[in-house]
């Protein structure tokens, strides 16, 4: 997925941190992710192509990528906090229950739904995290096939 890496360049440096090879083998295996990962997930697959990579790396350049808006937070199956690159400003996960691959879509009204819990709790609604669980067309094409005698 998307990962502007021009932007976080310049946000590590606004924050006077250099995109060293370690923090860029972060970037990389964040963006090349095709489901969400841990933080110690992500520590494993960047250390693969940077191996002296050290975990305080990972945390503060998921901290910097978190403070400018590029992750998106996602309930994996194996792990309640997965993270995934941000692509669309405002978008929403479907994430395959067999394999934990991630999808992006960006169709959402839930102003029903909002305004529902404004009248049931009295709070004033003001952002929303959707996530929708299913199996990815590669999942169900296996399930399917598996299931013909
Ligand atoms: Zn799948
Ligand atoms: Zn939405």
């Amino acid at each position: 997925m998307a990962l502007d890496l021009q932007h976080v360049a310049a946000e590590l440096a606004a924050r006077g941190l250099r995109l060293t090879r370690q923090r860029r083998a972060v970037l990389e295996a964040l963006a090349d992710t095709p489901s969400s990962l841990s933080p110690l997930q992500l520590y494993e697959a960047a250390r693969e192509r940077c191996p002296e990579l050290g975990l305080t790396t990972v945390y503060r350049t998921l901290e910097v990528l978190d403070e400018i808006g590029a992750l998106r937070r996602v309930h994996g199956p194996d792990h309640c906090e997965g993270l995934m690159p941000v692509s669309a400003a405002h978008a929403h996960t479907v994430v395959c229950s067999a394999c934990g691959r991630v999808a992006e879509f960006t169709a959402c009204d839930v102003r029903r739904i909002s305004a529902a819990a404004a009248r049931e709790t009295g709070y004033r609604i003001t952002d929303h995290f959707l996530q929708l669980t299913g199996l990815c067309d590669r999942c169900a094409a296996r399930r399917s096939a598996k299931r013909r005698p």
